[in-house]
């Protein structure tokens, strides 16, 4: 489902992505790890279209087959709105919005009428166990229940796929791992695609695939 070939990242004379190539197939949790500075948030971006690669080097980027690489700022903003959620390591919740209007967010940028994205976002936190936190603001909500906000959010546009960025990073180990059960259940039951940058060792071990970086390459 998403395929990458001759992936190069530089900052300045700093070459941070030296040539990645992979693919992911639907349903699938591939957990992205290896030490810090291997580029792996940098590679998690330039998948999630939030960045680009060096074009000089032929790179090849594309998402259910639509190439990612030629499209311009304003066709990757709709294409990332319509078929890609993000989870961050620090929820990203606006602070002023309750749980309930920050699920819906995306879905009003894609233009969903409030009627019907309140209706997903319900049925989303009320599958997520958030039902009685639904009018909350995320400085109301524990840890875990802020991160589950976050993958309400992700969710609701149907994405293709989800990325998240150390997903478990700020969270307690019993929060962490109802996290992790909440991704696989969520791969079981809707055959949700995840890609998961991680340094926790418990989720990269339950993952599909383990792809392990180092200085840029994907050395595993
Ligand atoms: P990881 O996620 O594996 O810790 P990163 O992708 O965050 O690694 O970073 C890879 C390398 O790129 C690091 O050496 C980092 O300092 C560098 N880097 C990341 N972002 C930038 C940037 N915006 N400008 C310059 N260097 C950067």
């Amino acid at each position: 489902m998403i395929k990458a070939k001759n992936i190069h990242k530089f900052y300045g004379n700093l070459e941070v992505l030296k040539g990645v190539n992979l693919s992911i197939n639907k349903g699938e949790i591939v957990a992205i790890v290896g030490p810090s500075g291997a580029g792996k948030t940098t590679l998690l971006h330039i998948l999630g279209t939030l960045d680009k690669p060096a074009k000089n080097t032929q790179p090849v980027l594309s998402l259910n087959n639509q190439n990612l690489i030629d499209l311009n700022d304003s066709a990757l903003s709709k294409f990332r709105n319509n078929h890609i959620g993000f989870i961050f390591q620090f929820h990203q919740l606006l602070p002023e919005f309750t749980a309930l209007e920050n699920v819906c967010i995306p879905a009003f940028i894609k233009g969903t009428s409030k009627k019907e994205a309140e209706s997903k976002a319900m049925e989303l936190l009320d599958f997520l166990g958030l039902s009685d936190r639904i009018h909350h603001k995320p400085n109301e909500l524990s840890g875990g229940e802020q991160q589950r906000v976050a993958v309400a959010r992700a969710l609701i546009n149907n994405p293709d796929v989800i990325f998240a960025d150390e997903p478990s990073g700020n969270l307690d180990s019993n929060s962490a791992k109802n996290l992790h059960e909440l991704f696989f259940t969520l791969r079981d039951q809707f055959k949700q695609t995840f890609v998961i940058v991680t340094h926790n060792i418990e989720l990269a071990n339950m993952a599909d695939r383990k792809l392990e970086m180092k200085d840029g390459k994907i050395i595993n």
